[in-house]
């Protein structure tokens, strides 16, 4: 279930970075070693040196709800919840194995703010965002990607009224919430090749992405979409498990053809 955001309960109040965006820490692989003592040879570590980290984005994988929100519920009793995190660690073991470095916003029962959960992406200068949702409508078996769409111009470019106020300053940074903007395109380009892939592995979805304003995308800043599966209302839960690894393979092979320089493994 996307929470799609109309434009009358979009005012959210507008966010700079702010000190309350703490990003994650680093993984554990991008920890220094503490310095040995001058005086004496160095000690062996405790744990063999970490792998290096292979060239590329982050891929940062968001199960959508959590916690309380149990997000759609199917009458098997199943919530999307729980449907969205174990597909989302199907699919980064599926990228990891591939030589991916691959991020989760959660991998437990929270429920992670939306600009929490963008902040582990925008933590990362190179991060790909994809937000995993199971609807509770739709044909079942088929799957949809979607890219961010904004209602409203800027505020800067809004107003064309001579009476107005002066316009903010051109070198004012987007707000928080408008941070997508700036990676539209590339979103849109990811979500179409995301489409075509989805299509494959999905008969009877979509060929071509759709456009919608949706939540967690618009405080992204790189390219970021959702995949939407249909849906909870199947009558055998387990096909939704099942699809994990379908929609693994559609966004492995969606990432090598969005960005084909990936020293990534083979098929
Ligand atoms: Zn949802």
């Amino acid at each position: 279930m996307l929470l799609i955001i109309f434009a009358s309960v979009g005012a959210c109040a507008l966010a700079t970075f702010s000190t309350a965006q703490a990003p994650p820490q680093s993984p554990p692989s991008q920890q220094q070693a503490p310095p040995a003592p001058s005086n004496q040879p160095a000690p062996p570590l405790q744990s063999p040196a970490p792998p290096q980290l292979p060239p590329g984005p982050v891929i940062v994988l968001d199960p959508a709800h959590g916690g309380t929100d149990n997000g759609a519920r199917g009458q098997s009793g199943v919530f999307e919840k729980d449907i969205v995190l174990n597909m989302a660690r199907t699919v980064r073991a599926e990228l990891q194995s591939r030589g991916y470095r691959v991020v989760l916003t959660r991998d437990d029962d929270s429920n992670p703010s939306y600009d929490d959960r963008a902040a582990v992406a925008n933590a990362f200068r190179d991060a790909i965002f994809i937000t995993l949702h199971v609807a509770s409508t739709g044909t079942p078996g088929t799957a949809r990607a979607y890219y961010n769409q904004f209602w409203t111009p800027l505020p800067a470019a809004a107003s064309s009224d001579a009476d107005a106020k002066p316009n903010i300053p051109a070198n004012t940074l987007n707000p928080w919430n408008q941070a997508q903007r700036g990676s539209l395109d590339a979103s849109h380009r990811l979500a179409d090749l995301l489409q075509l892939q989805l299509v494959q592995v999905f008969s009877g979805s979509p060929v071509t992405s759709s456009a919608a304003p949706i939540r967690e995308l618009r405080s992204v800043v790189g390219p970021a979409v959702a995949i939407e599966l249909s849906s909870v209302a199947v009558p055998n839960p387990e096909s939704l498990g099942a699809a994990a690894n379908p929609v693994a393979m559609a966004i492995y092979r969606t990432l090598t053809a969005f960005h084909p320089a990936l020293p990534v493994g083979g098929n």
